[in-house]
């Protein structure tokens, strides 16, 4: 079912049925063979990296301003590791509307809408919204803050980011079975680390789609201290969500204040950030409390 007035999405449905069809093929892979140590590192790296480029650059940096960062490479690696996935235009664009359209028809990934929950209003707001052109309002798409230069310098090079996140690892392993092996290792080296890239960017596509879905479904919701009122959205507080989404899965907290750095009890975002605020890179940090 279509979801207010959108064209199908062809492009993006592509790449998500390719990219679940490598995912396949690289289980299959890893199962014949097994991964090289250096592929594993790799991995690790680039899931650390894309995570924190998510949930600390795009969504608290960019999206909610929860602090501001003064140095502008640092801001540029957080956002590159952002960009392996996620366009940043769009993806601060559709959370605004999130936010302030949550649960409502005019909520881009709402489990809650056009469907009533369960396995069919999961799976929209898990994955099946991307299958759809969702067009965030004009207000937003003209919005100054989408006129940052880094935003605007991620958009431009976003495919040679994505490409890079395949082919990057896969350079790095090559040459490092050349170092190690010799020459005619550099093949095998290069798809096995590849092969790893596509599982660990599946396995992190799942982990962002899974705060839109559980992050509204599953767990329980968020109050003011010393207030028996809980939020009114659908959001959801579920720890062993926040635990492996870098801190995101704390998502009832998020609604209740969603211009916080810190977001819920369990975030593994928060000593990184309060990391940087001690170097003086990341300035105006909100807590929780100045957040209203
Ligand atoms: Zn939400
Ligand atoms: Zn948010």
């Amino acid at each position: 079912m279509q979801f207010i007035e959108q064209e199908f999405d062809y492009g993006t449905t592509t790449a998500l049925v390719a990219l679940h069809v490598g995912f396949v093929c690289a289980i299959i892979y890893g199962y014949c063979f097994g991964f090289y140590t250096i592929s594993w590192i790799l991995a690790g790296i680039f899931i650390v990296g894309a995570g924190y480029g998510v949930t600390i650059a795009y969504h608290r940096m960019l999206t909610h301003k929860s602090f501001v960062c003064s140095n502008r490479t640092v801001r540029r690696v957080l956002i590159y590791f952002g960009g392996l996935l996620q366009r940043t235009k769009s993806w601060v664009a559709n959370h605004w509307s999130h936010h302030a359209y949550t649960d409502t028809i005019l909520d881009p990934h709402s489990p809650y809408v056009p469907y009533r929950g369960g396995i069919k209003g999961w799976w929209h707001s898990h994955l099946e919204w991307l299958f759809w052109k969702y067009i965030p309002p004009d207000k937003w798409l003209n919005h100054p803050d989408l006129k940052d230069p880094d935003i605007v310098w991620e958009d431009r090079w976003h495919i040679v980011f994505v490409i890079s996140g395949f082919f990057l690892p896969a350079l790095i392993a090559g040459s490092y079975g050349i170092l190690t092996v010799g020459s005619h290792a550099f093949f095998w080296y290069g798809i096995d680390a590849f092969f790893l890239s596509v599982i660990r960017t599946v396995i992190m596509l799942h982990v962002t789609c899974s705060i839109n879905s559980f992050g509204h479904m599953v767990g329980w919701k968020a109050r003011e201290p010393n207030d028996r009122h809980f939020t009114s959205d659908s959001s959801r507080n579920n720890p062993p969500l926040a635990l492996i989404s870098f801190g995101e899965g704390n998502h009832g907290d998020h609604h209740l204040y969603p211009g916080s750095a810190r977001i819920g009890w369990l975030d593994p975002s928060w000593p990184i950030i309060l990391f940087f605020e001690k170097l003086r890179i990341f300035r105006d940090v909100k807590r929780p409390s100045l957040t209203h």
